[in-house]
């Protein structure tokens, strides 16, 4: 009784290829505002002919997540958010979830889509996420054609920040996620380039290391100078060893700079430092050891670390529900001769967000995809049909009552 919606799909390979490219063609780099202005225009021009109510969510101004030399960290303005409400009152509530934004700044190179082989399409986006928009626009399209639709209301918010870390968009969605209006959410970040979905996520943390000596002439007082870079590098070979005392997590210094004149004693270094913590409980243990590592260095005399960290993301740690929302994907995708796995990443991506807030989610339900975040980055075009067709299933047979949403979550969201 699926079949004439799973067809229907299949016969838009090519109008979804297209509109794939006519989005990756429009620049959203995360701080190019007025390209996101033209993004959210272009996404409107799709998601009205979807039922429900649409708005634009303006986000408050986001602040550099790092400082600079001067100890200083930037605002700067965020592009707007979309929204589309359908259904409120019916009984299963799902989140859709994505982000219009990419990597690519206005003036990076790669701004162009080319079809490298019959089924690959290279493009800033492809994957990571236009085609997931594309997928979740048109597995919604074909969903509100079928006669159980109301059955299933449905939430769309798509971010514009996504990239930078969602400052904007974490707490909106904490909030929705919390709200208990859900029952479980999707987002639409890309498989793995093998098709395999996300399944734990490691949580992130930024960190802004700021080391102020004392300057002075090498040559006539370098033993009265305090040398600010010598004492960031001790620092900076500390922290790279938790490596080994925390080997579920990730510590990487990727940024550092200091001095000036080599005839001068430096008086200040600076260092950007991301974490990536595997499990919730190691959190605190990592922010102790950092901070006893600042406490050391500080003991030398003349000498001030200030170490001014933001934990970015929550690590996602897939329970229960979770695998059950899986199982059932998977259960659709094996109809549709998918054949689905799910494993581990580093990456975060606002399924942590939604996470943190409580929800259940998977949020690999966008197309199969490779070299996201470089100048390769590529979708199979085949994979906007099958993922397309995924979802679509997922919603059919949860309204139909084939999937009981009982069974698949174990319990009912608080009302
Ligand atoms: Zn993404």
């Amino acid at each position: 009784m699926y079949e004439k919606y799973l067809k229907s799909i299949a016969h838009k390979s090519e109008q979804m290829t297209q509109l794939t490219r006519d989005w990756c063609l429009i620049n959203s780099g995360s701080y190019n505002t007025n390209g996101l202005t033209d993004m959210i225009g272009a996404l409107k021009r799709e998601f009205i002919n979807l039922p429900g109510a649409m708005e634009t969510v303006a986000l408050s101004q986001a602040r550099d997540p790092f400082m600079d030399r001067s100890g200083k960290r930037k605002t700067f303005p965020l592009g707007k958010a979309l929204q589309v409400t359908c259904r409120p009152e019916a009984p299963i509530q799902i989140l859709f979830n994505g982000h219009m934004d990419t990597v690519y700044g206005e003036k990076h190179p790669f701004q162009t889509c080319t079809l490298i082989d019959k089924n690959k399409l290279q493009g800033p986006g492809t994957a990571d996420m236009k085609g997931g928009l594309v997928v979740m626009l048109k597995a919604l399209e074909t969903f509100e054609l079928c006669p159980w639709k109301n059955e299933i209301g449905w939430e769309v918010f798509i971010g514009p920040d996504e990239e930078i870390g969602s400052p904007g968009s974490a707490p909106i969605l904490l909030q929705k996620a919390s709200s208990g209006k859900f029952n479980f959410g999707l987002v639409y970040e890309p498989t793995f380039p093998d098709g395999k979905l996300v399944r734990n996520r490691k949580g992130s943390f930024n960190f802004s290391i700021l080391v102020e000596g004392r300057e002075a002439h090498v040559g006539r007082y370098f033993k009265q100078g305090k040398h600010a870079i010598a004492a960031l590098c001790q620092f900076v070979t500390k922290v790279h060893a938790l490596n080994d005392t925390f080997p579920d997590a990730i510590f990487n210094v990727g940024y550092i700079e200091g001095g000036g004149a080599v005839n001068v004693v430096p008086d200040r270094a600076l260092a950007h430092l991301n974490v990536r913590v595997a499990h919730a409980e190691d959190v605190k243990a990592i922010e102790k050891t950092i901070e006893n590592l600042v406490e050391e260095t500080n003991q030398q005399e003349g000498i001030l670390l200030t170490c001014e960290g933001q934990l970015l993301k929550t690590p996602k740690e897939v329970d229960t529900k979770t695998e059950h929302l899986f199982n059932a994907i998977a259960g659709c995708g094996k109809e549709l001769g998918m054949k689905l796995d799910w494993q581990d990443t580093g990456g975060g991506s606002d399924g942590n967000n939604l996470w943190a807030g409580g929800l259940p989610n998977i949020d690999t339900m966008g197309v199969q995809g490779g070299d996201i975040h470089s100048n390769k980055e590529y979708l199979l075009v085949d994979s906007l049909v099958q993922r397309t067709q995924l979802t679509t299933l997922l919603l059919m047979k949860l309204a139909s009552k084939e999937l009981k949403l009982e069974d698949l979550l174990c319990q009912q969201p608080a009302k």
